[in-house]
């Protein structure tokens, strides 16, 4: 069979319940909603480290982040280590990264395995960004998202016909501090956005993890609201306010992705390739929207550790599709290195989800998964270091706090001098709590399923070898 040509499109901070395929009651995305109504919407597509660098380096590597050596924001990629991109370069394909890349700059930091790769340093930014042109200091006028699309397009354009195509276009937005362009600067300006179910986010039924989190709608600066409250408010009014503010401008980010989506996707139809390539959109984590009184992400409750992933190749996949399966960032490359026909490394962690998008779930797939996020109080929004297992029916995670002794640059915590952290532990009964507001973690009933999941959660650490 041909080997396909591969658009992997991903945005940073995209949170599923902002697409309206997702089910989204704030916003529309037409254009990556075309992309499920085409093919696959995963509903149970998780990342392993809710944060942006740790989850690309999953997504290149297939491996967890202590094996592919991203477990922070402030740890570089090394780029010597195996990446799809390198085995589909070397399998023939022209390979090209466009937009954010977030993994370092500079010798081995910078990206390997593309024929041609255009960055943004670090973060990026909206208006008018520099760019990292195979490593030559550029800047572009005009607004990222487009800017990131034109060139993904130009690529596209002068591409040896010859030879399938893998293009990582990736977008910046919708990142913090969401700046949305012209177009829709002015988008909702005249309605109130929801606020979502668990927006009073008080966390009397969480860990105190939960309760130290600086990450509170409360937290925003005026940077992020671009500009501050009006006198005289309450501090409730403040908060909807504040909610108002970042919600509107994060989902006019979003709504210029989804129209950039959409000329990628036109592309495709002019150029008769649409039948021949696979597409996919996804973001590296969730986002909070609010949820739980939170912006933001990090934590392993849903609204941050759901992905979307939406995915369209008409010569495999059925349209319209919907599928509950479990799937993870480390199961995208292995997925691609299937669709070229490549064997998967048995270094690899994940799964390709070939079979999956197809609608025939192998035998034995796994029903439930291990997460850990590193950064231990080391972070501007003080959240705590913690892993968990997340079933279909269960989520436990544990808060390790200052408990590990083993030397490294996450521990000892900076905690309070003579105060240090006890660990502590959450269990959500997802089919009865799915907003998780309440841990029954150390309740009678539920002590059998607690030590089957203590059981299960050890063993996945112990198979993907995080021995920390
Ligand atoms: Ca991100």
């Amino acid at each position: 069979m041909k080997q396909p040509n591969i658009l992997f499109i991903m945005s940073d901070d995209h949170a599923a319940h902002a697409i309206g395929c997702y089910g989204s009651v704030i916003n529309r995305t037409p254009n990556i909603d075309r992309i499920a109504e085409g093919g696959m919407r995963l509903d149970n597509c998780f990342c392993t480290n809710s944060i942006c660098a740790p989850s690309r380096a999953g997504i290149l590597t297939g491996q967890y982040n202590h094996l592919c050596g991203v477990r922070t924001l402030n740890e570089r990629f090394n780029g010597r280590q195996q990446t799809f991109p390198k085995m589909l370069q070397a399998a023939g394909y022209q390979t090209a990264v466009i937009g954010k890349w977030h993994l370092g700059h500079g010798g081995d930091a910078d990206p390997t395995g593309f024929d041609y790769w255009n960055v943004l340093p670090g973060q990026g930014e909206y208006h008018n960004p520099r760019f990292f042109n195979m490593g030559a200091k550029t800047k572009k006028d005009g607004y990222v998202t487009d800017i990131i699309t034109d060139l993904s397009l130009d690529w596209l354009r002068r591409r040896d016909r010859e030879h399938p195509f893998l293009l990582l276009c990736h977008h910046k937005a919708p990142h913090r501090p969401w700046e949305p362009d012209d177009k829709h600067a002015r988008m909702y300006e005249d309605e109130e956005i929801l606020e979502p179910p668990t927006f009073a986010g008080d966390h009397s039924g969480h860990a105190r993890a939960a309760r130290a989190a600086k990450m509170r709608i409360e937290d925003l600066n005026p940077i992020d609201t671009k500009g501050r409250p009006p006198r005289g408010l309450s501090a409730a009014e403040k908060k909807r306010w504040k909610y108002q503010r970042y919600i509107k401008d994060y989902l006019r980010c979003i709504a210029s992705v989804d129209d950039n989506v959409g000329r990628l996707l036109d592309y495709l139809d002019e150029d008769g390739v649409a039948e021949d390539t696979v597409v996919i959109y996804t973001s590296d984590q969730g986002f909070f929207l609010g949820d739980q009184g939170w912006f933001d992400k990090r934590f392993m409750y849903e609204p941050s550790l759901r992905m979307p992933f939406v995915v369209r190749y008409p010569r495999e996949i059925a349209p319209g599709g919907a599928c509950g399966d479990m799937a993870l960032n480390i199961d995208f490359a292995e997925t691609f290195l299937d669709y070229a026909g490549l064997d998967i490394p048995a270094s690899m962690q994940g799964a390709s989800l070939r079979g999956v998008l197809r609608g025939e779930t192998p035998p034995g797939w796994r029903t439930s998964m291990y997460y850990r996020y590193w950064m231990h109080k080391d972070n501007p929004h003080n959240v705590w270091a913690h892993y968990g297992i997340r079933t279909h029916e269960y989520k436990l995670i544990y808060y390790y706090a200052d408990k590990l002794d083993t030397p490294g640059p996450f521990y000892p915590s900076r905690g309070e001098p003579g105060r240090p952290e006890k660990p502590e532990w959450e269990l959500f009964d997802l089919k009865k709590d799915p907003l998780e507001l309440r841990s029954v973690y150390g309740l009678p009933e539920y002590e059998t399923i607690t030590a089957r999941l203590k059981d299960e959660l050890y063993a996945l650490k112990d198979r993907f070898g995080d021995k920390m």
